[in-house]
């Protein structure tokens, strides 16, 4: 009987890693149409991606493993991080091991249906570490996908395997990253609260400490970014993770659908596409910022205010997803009161700025081209999507490694400016204003979107194909496919 070869898929129960995930499933499955690629996941974020009316190639298949999320003390129905507060999150980290004996029981019976052929490959989130194990007690190679990308993985890696900042001498507020040039500091600011409190045996510690180790010991590390774009994050990556440890830049893997209409939770979006790009067409190319802290961020109530009014002062027209400040619930009604006195109207009357309430077509807005600098939090969706069109960002990192996303923006490839840091500290109005102009108008803004152009056509080039040249992430993928092809074939000689 002819036995089919499989490529076992498993991201962490996100949004964010799902999404990159399924796009290099389907990646996958165009190049090499003999295989089958299997995506794992809990039962409701299987249903959601089948409900979700994305076309998948017949050869990309979908797979629920049996999990109780209310055994770790989740509300009943969580199964990803979505709209999760931070102290849940640490929770379904925590309940991600428990799908160990599901795994390991899928990819037996997979082998036995197969006439005793194991699969060809798992590739597995980094934060799913433990899979490393459960590969190698079956003989199959092992990779692992960090959905960021190389500067900031290489960045988290190293501050959660050294915790330098709790080695850094009292008061001090910079500090060096082990594994990182000399040159290279960090303020203690740029970490998220819980790894500022973090002592190496808090469970944030715990968890991440033994998955970063786990999978380390990888066959590979699959990476969503671009070779030509990331050299200095992928040189860094590339040495801290070891020598035997070969890394796969394969993105960008950017959302199959258009996202433009609804949000990851179904939930529609607060205007319809048609009607920002009329709107964005009435604008002068270049002119319009867009504002946007991602699927999952927000900002503080009086960091709000002062955003506004920095806007306004600006005289740029923009466009601001606008989400409840901190301390009210995301999914809430947003209220008139967050913003200064007769903000929305007068921006309305004025034509200089849409409030969008949840969610916007992000693609489709950076893709205008009106858009002429991106207020971000500086998620690495939101840095790629940028990137691949071409838009500056203005960073405004909030949490996890959107620090260093925005470190690498601004210093190596100098593409933008950081505003602002978190959701503490005070931002000016006047601070909003200059961050604007700068990118915007003048010779600094200009040199920055003629680099933010170069970096957009090697991003184009790195997916391109024609005839016998492959870009760089198209030769990643099939470079991946072909080093577990050939471990088979060396097994089972
Ligand atoms: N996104 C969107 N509309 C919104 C907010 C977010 O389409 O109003 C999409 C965005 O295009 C990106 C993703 O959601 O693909 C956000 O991912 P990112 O890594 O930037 O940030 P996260 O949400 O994970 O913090």
């Amino acid at each position: 009987m002819a036995r089919q070869q499989h490529i076992v898929m498993f991201p962490f129960m996100a949004q964010g890693h799902i999404i990159p995930f399924l796009a290099l499933a389907k990646l996958i499955a165009q190049r090499h149409p003999a295989l089958t690629v299997t995506l794992l996941n809990t039962p409701l974020n299987i249903q959601s991606l089948q409900s979700s009316n994305v076309l998948h190639p017949s050869n990309v298949h979908l797979k629920s493993l049996p999990y109780r999320g209310t055994d770790f003390g989740l509300p009943p129905g969580a199964e990803n991080t979505d709209s999760l507060p931070l102290p849940s999150i640490i929770r379904i980290f925590d309940s991600s091991e428990s799908l160990q004996p599901h795994l390991v029981r899928f990819l037996s019976e997979l082998t036995r249906e197969n006439n005793g052929q194991p699969p060809l490959l798992i590739i597995a989130d980094v934060f799913l570490g433990w899979t490393v194990d459960v590969a190698r007690s079956l003989g199959v190679p092992h990779a692992s996908f960090t959905t960021c990308g190389a500067f900031g993985t290489a960045a988290y890696m190293s501050l959660w395997l050294h915790l330098p900042h709790v080695a850094a001498p009292p008061g001090s507020r910079e500090f060096n990253v082990p594994g990182f040039p000399e040159a290279f500091k960090l303020q203690t600011d740029q970490m998220s609260s819980y790894m500022r409190a973090a002592d190496g045996s808090d469970p944030w510690s715990r968890f991440f400490r033994r998955q970063i180790t786990r999978s380390l010991r990888s066959d590979a590390i699959v990476c969503n970014t671009v070779e030509e774009v990331e050299t200095e994050g992928l040189r860094l990556l590339r040495r801290n993770a070891g020598g035997g440890l070969r890394v796969f830049p394969v993105g960008p893997l950017l959302p199959l659908e258009s996202n433009s209409s609804h949000d990851r939770s179904g939930r529609k979006s607060g205007v319809e596409a048609g009607c920002i790009v009329k709107w964005l067409d009435s604008h002068e190319s270049g002119s319009v910022v867009f504002v946007s802290f991602g699927s999952q961020n927000t900002v503080s109530a009086s960091q709000m205010m002062s955003l506004a009014a920095g806007l306004e002062a600006s005289g740029h027209p923009f466009v601001w997803v606008v989400r409840p400040p901190l301390g009210f619930d995301l999914g809430s009604e947003f209220r008139p009161e967050w913003l200064p006195q007769g903000f929305e109207e007068r921006m309305r009357a004025s034509g200089k700025g849409i409030l969008i309430r949840r969610w916007a077509p992000q693609l489709e807005i950076l893709s205008h081209g009106s858009t002429g600098a991106f207020l971000s939090h500086c998620g690495w969706n939101s840095v790629l999507e940028s990137l691949s069109r071409g838009v500056c960002i203005i960073g405004w990192p909030l949490a996890s490694e959107q620090f260093y996303n925005s470190k690498m923006v601004e210093e190596e490839l100098r593409v933008g400016t950081e505003l602002a840091r978190g959701t503490v500290e005070e931002v000016r109005s006047e601070a909003v204003e200059a961050a604007v102009r700068l990118v915007i108008e003048g010779d600094e803004g200009r040199e920055m979107k003629e680099r933010a152009s170069k970096y957009r056509r090697m991003i184009r080039e790195a997916m391109r194909e024609e005839g016998e040249v492959k870009g760089s992430s198209i030769r990643s993928v099939d470079e991946l496919i072909e080093m577990a092809m050939s471990s088979s074939r060396s097994t089972s000689v």
